[in-house]
């Protein structure tokens, strides 16, 4: 099968990333009998310097003709909040994310086997594995509600920003969790503060009728003070977490801490219909950019959810998460991810041990 793929490199650490992916992709490809053909998508601070805004014109077009989306990084402290709205990467971040209707955001949180040391929490609770799936509201909620500021008479300034969601933004992202679960182990954690919010309560309403119709899927209803907690007391207990954006937003930066390094995290954002796109969970780490000293680990493993989710290929998917597996249980580590004393590699040479793996691991089938 042929598949087009669009590449945004970015900005810092992206386009280093992004190389020792596509090289994976491409071995996967010879392997497996599939080829790939790359569409260069400018999007971010490096869109700036070029044609002076950070989302070009065209720039979703250019991702609706491919079958998938794979973006390294954006931003720096060159493209800062002094900038026009219009240079700033973080503008095309969003505006990429609307304009391909990318409205749910799936972040695997998994302690891979060999570091298991590098998780903060208690050894007992990291020897009952943590292997879960955040799935995200993307494009509604707070983030996106009406925002006001004014003066009053006598409480200074004061401000508002409005949370709203509909049935509609509910039911699909709950589908989506439910649909995601099915292919898990059939568990599904919806959170909310239906304790106090009103769109939680609808959120709640709107979630247990799914349940009921995936009978086939475990559900529980968990509160997201509670969530926060049970992350870190007993995050083995969850499977798919479905929430809406802000609880998302920080539930899943919680999540991805406990399992480790930001360098090892990927995740997809996805819609009905357009190509979802793949990107590591971390940013741009300008501090080490242009010194192979960045984990590609990350964008390789966003690579392997695009194989399975957007090309429905699961054993190249397998192969690519061995292969990173295969890498540090031989003790293969970039500097984020040694412990004091251990050798370090470069981001290339990470890279190209774990490509060999791929090679090796389907030498023997
Ligand atoms: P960051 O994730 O870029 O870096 C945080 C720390 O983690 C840094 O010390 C960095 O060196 C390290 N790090 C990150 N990824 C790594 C990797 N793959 N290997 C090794 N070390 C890694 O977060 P930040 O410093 O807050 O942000 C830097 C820039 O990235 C900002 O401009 C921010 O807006 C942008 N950003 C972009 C995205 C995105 O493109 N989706 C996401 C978050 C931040």
């Amino acid at each position: 099968m042929n598949y087009k793929i669009a590449l945004i490199r970015g900005d810092g650490i992206g386009p280093e990333i992004v190389d020792e992916t596509v090289k994976i992709i491409d071995r996967v490809g010879e392997k497996f009998g599939h080829a790939f053909e790359y569409v260069e998508v400018l999007l971010g601070g490096c869109a700036t310097d070029a044609v002076g805004k950070s989302y070009p014109d065209g720039t979703a077009q250019r991702c609706k003709s491919c079958d998938a989306v794979l973006l390294g990084a954006v931003g720096g402290p060159k493209w800062g909040s002094d900038r026009p709205a219009q240079e700033r990467p973080e503008t095309a971040l969003l505006a990429i994310r609307k304009d391909l209707g990318l409205y749910a955001n799936l972040r695997p949180a998994a302690l891979r086997p060999a570091l298991a040391d590098a998780c903060p929490l208690k050894k007992e609770t990291a020897e009952k594995g943590i292997d879960l799936l955040m799935v995200r509201e993307l494009t509604g909620g707070i983030y996106f509600g009406k925002r006001d500021r004014y003066q009053t008479e006598d409480r200074g300034v004061e401000c508002t920003d409005l949370m709203a969601y509909s049935e509609k933004e509910i039911e699909r992202i709950g589908r989506r969790a439910f649909e995601m679960a099915r292919l898990r182990r059939k568990k599904v954690t919806s959170v909310d503060k239906a304790n106090v919010l009103e769109t939680s309560r609808l959120w709640r309403s709107v979630m247990n009728r799914l349940a009921e119709e995936y009978a086939d899927v475990e559900y529980e209803d968990v509160l997201v003070d509670n969530c926060a907690m049970q992350l870190v007391r007993d995050p083995g207990q969850f499977d798919v977490v479905v929430t809406e954006n802000m609880f998302g937003d920080i539930l899943s930066d919680e999540a991805s801490m406990i399992t480790g390094s930001i360098g090892l995290l990927p995740s997809a954002s996805m819609g009905d219909g357009a190509p979802a796109l793949y990107e590591p969970i971390h940013g741009s780490a300008p501090d080490i950019a242009g010194q192979d000293r960045a984990n590609p680990i990350a964008t390789i493993l966003s690579a392997a959810m695009m194989f399975r989710y957007s090309f429905k290929l699961a054993a190249e998917a397998d192969a690519i998460e061995a292969a990173v597996d295969k890498a540090l249980a031989d003790g293969w580590r970039t500097a984020d991810i040694a412990r004091a004393g251990e050798s370090v590699v470069g981001t290339k040479r990470m890279g190209e041990v774990i490509r060999d793996n791929i090679w090796v691991q389907l030498e023997g089938i």
